[in-house]
């Protein structure tokens, strides 16, 4: 009932604490056969000392019971690590709580929101965090996150309100997050090709990134044989900017005039101007056609994002390549300054957009983990650390969420 292995519970007791919460203390210790490791190399050494005062983890809930494991903790000493805490079998080094009550937090974090979690296991969300990093260390020593790369993104993510940034590396092909380091600078980039090594750089067939030229300049050094592509993901992700800029410059305007009623539902109509066409509601395309009919200049400014979507969808190379100059001529002379400065920037990345459509490389998996990763950043979570939150982006978008204990 406890979920422990290769441990002796010598007593469990009830008891009562300062509000009146009962709980369940379950004294334990570890069995002989699993005593004296060191917590860092699992190996087996003499006995260094042994704590006075017990120690308690919090374990999962018996019902609507908390529950806790007390027991003495000893230390050894490793020929390596020197003098160290030495492993409990029902705990992870340094952890407060039980591995099954870890396992179930992390499990939690990557099916439900966080105050669900939260709020069920009676965790503060610093401690959630601080449990996501363990596990995330733990499972990540197990697993080969770089084996078998060829398609890869290489984004740059922006957290506490754009003042720092992640690197972050995605599988194109299954969509999984591989590596994500602090600072996007070229040194974390490099990082990334260290850890990589360059026999399997070498395997890279195709490497997708943002306009970012420093990035271009280290992947043409490190992965000398990769196809740069610049995929639908930020293109689209750069009309949509400038579009909202149209838009919100229109509101100023109309508000500036005295028109405050039009500049209200000119605000109002912010979503339906960005979501896709097929996943817009009856009331948003009824605005929509309002906007036509009133607001050409903002109409037109929808009509230029839109058609940069779809030459992403272009089967032939060909096609993409005409309606890619004539998406260029026509923003060149829309009269709607951000599509004007738009348009110089996919001139000078003409090629670069061409190779993601030539080798297929719109790649919606790569896209769901670039969304997911933005809200995870954009949420006020307080991340104490960077560490934390690429800790909170491994677990949920690079495959490394633990089973849920007691299921196999
Ligand atoms: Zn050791």
């Amino acid at each position: 009932m406890l979920g422990v292995e290769h441990t002796v519970i010598e007593s469990v007791d009830l008891e009562t604490d300062g509000r009146g919460q009962e709980m369940l203390v379950a004294q334990v210790r570890v069995k002989a056969g699993a005593a004296r490791r060191c917590s860092r190399c699992r190996r087996r050494f003499p006995g260094y000392d042994t704590s006075p005062t017990p120690r308690r983890w919090r374990g999962l809930d018996l019902g609507t019971t908390p529950v806790y494991l007390q027991a003495t903790t000893s230390r050894v000493t490793c020929r390596e690590h020197g003098v160290v805490v030495a492993a409990v079998p029902w705990a992870r080094p340094g952890s407060r709580f039980t591995t099954a009550f870890e396992d179930t937090a992390a499990w939690l974090v990557c099916h439900a929101t966080l105050s669900v979690v939260a709020m069920l296991l009676r965790v503060a969300w610093r401690s959630v965090a601080d449990i996501v990093t363990r596990v995330v260390a733990d499972r990540a020593a197990t697993v080969d996150r770089l084996a078998g790369l060829r398609r890869i993104g290489i984004d740059e993510i922006s957290y506490r309100k754009g003042q720092r940034y992640l690197l972050c590396v995605v599988d194109h092909d299954t969509g999984r997050l591989v590596w994500a380091g602090k600072n996007r600078t070229q040194e974390t980039l490099n990082r990334f090709f260290d850890d990589l090594g360059a026999d399997r750089a070498a395997q890279l067939t195709h490497v997708c990134a943002d306009g970012a030229q420093w990035i271009h300049d280290v992947v043409a050094v490190r992965a000398p044989n990769a196809v740069v592509c610049l995929d639908a993901f930020h293109v689209v992700a750069w009309a949509t900017e400038a579009l909202d800029q149209v838009r919100r410059t229109m509101v100023n305007r109309l508000r500036a005039g005295g028109h405050h009623d039009e500049a209200t539902a000119l605000k109002g109509s912010r979503w339906a101007l960005l979501k896709n066409p097929p996943n817009l509601t009856g009331d948003q395309r009824a605005t929509l056609a309002g906007i036509a009919k009133a607001n050409g200049g903002l109409y037109r400014a929808y009509l230029l994002k839109e058609q940069l979507r779809a030459i992403f969808q272009a089967v032939e190379l060909t096609d993409a390549r005409a309606l890619l100059g004539g998406w260029i001529a026509w923003a060149r002379r829309c009269r709607l300054e951000p599509f004007v400065r738009l348009a110089k920037t996919i001139k000078n990345y003409q090629k670069l957009i061409l190779n993601a459509v030539e080798h297929g490389l719109s790649n919606a998996r790569s896209e769901a983990t670039n969304t997911h990763l933005r809200l995870l950043t954009r949420r006020a979570y307080g991340y104490h650390s960077p560490e934390a939150l690429i800790a909170m982006a491994d677990l949920t978008r690079g495959g490394l969420c633990p089973p849920l204990p007691g299921r196999s």
